[in-house]
């Protein structure tokens, strides 16, 4: 029996418009094949909804996004905002709003490395190969929503650093949850020796750790967690941080999977889950056509997967995204330096290929 779900699509800014659209074609097919009826929808968000109505994350986008079962994102931002800090109608707060309005408080980050991709990394073969790490980075807390002060003088700044324990305890909790269906090893990641807002993480992993004694518990300060990831990422397995460390580390390991243009991300809470890119807008590469849709495209396969439950459907997606980088079809982002065969493709011409 087919399910019947309503998706609301915001493609955003810059190349989110471009690899939305692939998403999206993503959902239609699997909807197709295996008879399902997805209606979709969409909304404005980012500078695009702050040039058409002066608001980043206007009233009918929040509405649409409220009756929805899932949500697919694409990127926000605009090249005007980088170099000027005094534009205080921003991009950004439409996503941090979503967020807070949705209660998102989970981002998940699968990386996962494809097989044919170990030459693109810039990390060694042997280290990658068999890297396969599930992150869970905080994103109500932390200092993205604690009191920010300027002195009148403007010379001496502060951003508060704030986590409640219900935030932890909640995140920790899931984080738990999806250990126990892998590799049962969890990595709390901390700067416990220096800041009170971790030492108060740390104890709240521990407490819930409580609740786990089937899960292998470890806590790692960021730093080292930084330097391990690169060093040695298989020895990760589910990692959970804060909103600023998670930031980072994602980052860093997106280079474990080859490139940015590879990443999907979920975020989760109490109602409607948000997937998207981890990739912002890339406005260096609006326009040209040359933006990896994968990530996108991965992002629809989690969607199908985490607010659906079409697990089949979902691998059906990852399976043909792996197909394709095995025919040696690649995106700039991903091609490879050593091996003159791979077919460079246009976004279009690689999201043809999937499908
Ligand atoms: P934002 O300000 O929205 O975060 P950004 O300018 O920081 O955007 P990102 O999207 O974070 O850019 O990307 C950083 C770099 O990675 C860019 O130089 C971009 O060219 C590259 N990149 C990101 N996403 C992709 C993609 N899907 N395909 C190819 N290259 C990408
Ligand atoms: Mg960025």
């Amino acid at each position: 029996m087919g399910v019947t779900k309503k998706i609301l699509v915001i493609p955003g800014d810059g190349i989110g418009q471009e690899v939305t659209a692939w998403g999206k074609k993503v959902l239609e097919t699997i909807a197709a094949n295996y008879k399902h009826t997805f209606t979709f929808d969409e909304g404005m968000m980012g500078h695009v909804a702050i040039e058409a109505t002066g608001d980043p994350l206007p009233e009918e986008t929040l509405n649409k996004a409220r009756q929805s079962d899932a949500i697919l994102f694409g990127a926000i931002g605009h090249a005007k905002y980088d170099n000027d800090p005094t534009l205080k109608v921003r991009p950004e707060q439409g996503l941090l709003k979503i967020r807070k309005e949705l209660g998102l408080y989970a981002n998940l980050r699968p990386i996962k490395l494809f097989d044919d991709l170990l030459q693109a990394s810039s990390i060694k073969p042997e280290i990658l190969q068999g890297a396969d790490i599930l992150f869970f980075r905080e994103l109500t807390g932390d200092v993205y929503f604690g009191e920010k002060k300027r002195s009148d003088d403007r010379a001496t700044a502060s951003d508060l650093m704030i986590y409640h324990k219900y935030e932890v305890e909640r995140i920790a909790r899931r984080a738990y949850e999806a250990a126990r269906t892998r590799r049962k090893k969890l990595c709390s990641v901390d700067k416990a020796n220096v800041l009170e807002a971790s030492r108060l993480w740390r104890e709240v992993v521990q407490e819930v750790a409580k609740e786990y004694p089937d899960v292998e518990t470890e806590h790692m300060f960021i730093d080292n967690a930084a330097m391990q990831l690169i060093k040695d990422p298989k020895r990760f397995d589910v990692v959970v941080t804060g909103n600023l460390f998670g930031d980072i580390l994602t980052d860093e390991a997106s280079q474990i999977a080859g490139s940015m243009g590879m990443l999907a991300s979920a975020s989760v809470g109490d109602s409607v889950g948000f997937y998207e890119p981890i990739h912002g807008s890339a406005h260096d590469i609006t326009g040209k056509g040359i933006a990896n849709p994968l990530a996108s495209m991965l992002s629809a396969a989690l969607l199908l997967d985490i607010s659906f439950g079409l697990k089949e459907e979902s691998q059906r997606v990852i399976r043909a995204v792996d197909a394709t980088l095995r025919q040696g079809f690649r995106t700039m982002d991903i091609a490879n330096k050593h091996t003159p065969n791979d077919f460079v493709l246009g976004t279009d011409a690689m999201g043809t290929q999937v499908l």
